[in-house]
């Protein structure tokens, strides 16, 4: 019997499989499993983890759940989301099936800037409202933390509106969210012949607001044609670098270009979508440790056929991140496990890279996997029970949720009454 710790405040024990993601020697990452397993914490934090009977040795009484028959996994870290908007897009998907492209919804009005008349409508005090039934849903499907962008503001006061919104969501209830300011998700249609003015207000006005503030620790950008262009990226993008944010791109979605390679040279911590991405764009990704971070949920919502080549980026050592980038046009869903199907069917992912693409690499895409994304000792308790025997289940079992409880800092903020 060895010595009680007593500051362990809750134990999940008789864990039939614990699920641990590590980084490894190959760049992406790997599983470890522990069978009859337990994991104790104290606080807000992991403290104790191994098989059952070694933990239970240190276990002095306090809160206890069984967790017999089921897998333990680290919370899911979803790294690209835009989960502040106002009114859904339920008719533009009517309209894609019935054979409109999202380009062509886009130009009669729709798309973004739809989203964008919307929410401008909004007061922070019904953001918040709209915004809350989605955390939950995060919450319900295993995500414990989530990267949150602007970007359907694109006005001073309402991009920080929307990032102000997203702090005090953060602050009222369990999910953590990251914030990224996406000032340049789009040129709002008030200077659609004078971009250049739109551009000079996200440098000289946005950016030094969002960092007086401390709004952000990212700014995003959406480098495509008909969007931002890669001059105008290399000037936003050096604009926030200076004021001391990290970088972030949308980059290769729709058509092959230099914005990986000119992101990855300025620096950027993750370059996301890449359904187009060339060899030269995973070398520069490899070269300055980029993390790639796929949307397959997106290229599979928009009907599309060209999903991100996983399986190269994985081969050459990058740690590919897989996340929902829910929003209300091209992807609506807070599920990861979903996307994790997607990854599996589409893009040749094995179940266990999808698990480790979620969890770990989700959390390098947001600079935290020093204390979130795998499951040991001082990494913050937030973890997930999942009704399931084995790692491979969870993406081949879809469309149905597999979670019996979710843990976020120690607490239980979700449980499956089922
Ligand atoms: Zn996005």
């Amino acid at each position: 019997m060895g010595v009680t710790d007593p500051t362990i405040d809750l134990v999940i024990n008789h864990i039939d499989v614990i699920l641990i993601p590590e980084t490894n020697a190959d760049g992406f990452g790997s599983l470890r499993t522990i069978n009859h397993g337990a994991i104790a914490c104290a606080g807000d934090e992991i403290v104790m983890i191994g098989t059952h009977d070694d933990v239970m040795a240190h276990v002095p009484e306090c809160k206890v759940i069984s967790a017999a028959g089921k897998l333990v996994a680290p919370g899911f870290v979803d790294a690209h989301t835009h989960p502040v908007f106002f009114g859904t897009r339920e008719q533009e998907f009517k309209m894609r099936a019935l054979g409109k492209s999202y380009q062509d919804i886009a130009l009669a009005g729709g798309g973004i800037r739809s989203s964008v008349r919307k929410l401008r409508s909004a007061s922070e005090t019904e953001l918040i409202d709209h915004t809350i039934p989605h955390l939950k849903n995060f919450l319900r499907h295993g995500t414990t933390t989530i990267e949150a962008k602007s970007g359907y503001g694109l006005s001073v006061a309402d991009e920080i509106k929307i990032l102000r919104v997203i702090k005090k969501l953060d602050s009222m209830q369990p999910l953590d969210l990251v914030p990224t300011f996406l000032g340049a998700h789009e040129i709002p249609d008030e200077y659609r012949n004078d971009r250049q003015k739109y551009i000079d207000l996200i440098i000289n006005e946005m950016i030094p607001l969002v960092v007086d503030e401390k709004l952000a620790e990212f700014c995003d950008i959406f480098c495509e044609e008909h969007v931002f262009t890669i001059e105008e990226t290399i000037k936003i993008l050096g604009a926030a670098k200076d004021a001391g944010l990290q970088l972030k791109i949308h980059s290769e979605q729709l058509a092959s270009s230099a914005a990986t390679k000119i992101a990855a040279e300025l620096g950027v911590i993750s370059a996301d979508h890449l359904d187009y991405a060339s060899d030269d764009s995973l070398q520069q990704m490899k070269l300055r440790g980029v993390t790639p971070v796929l949307l397959p949920g997106a290229v599979f919502f928009l009907g599309l056929k060209t999903y991100a080549n996983a399986r190269k980026m994985i081969d050459l050592g990058l740690p590919v991140a897989l996340a929902t980038d829910f929003n209300p046009g091209s992807c609506m869903t807070e599920s990861l496990p979903i996307i994790m199907t997607i990854a599996c069917t589409q893009m040749k992912m094995t179940p266990e890279e999808s698990w480790v693409a979620a969890t770990l690499n989700g959390a390098r895409a947001i600079d935290r996997d020093h204390r979130i994304g795998t499951l040991k000792e001082h990494y913050v308790a937030d973890l997930v029970v999942w009704d399931i025997k084995n790692q491979d289940y969870l993406p081949y079992h879809f469309g149905i949720n597999h979670v019996v409880m979710t843990i976020k800092k120690g607490q239980i903020v979700f449980q499956n009454k089922a």
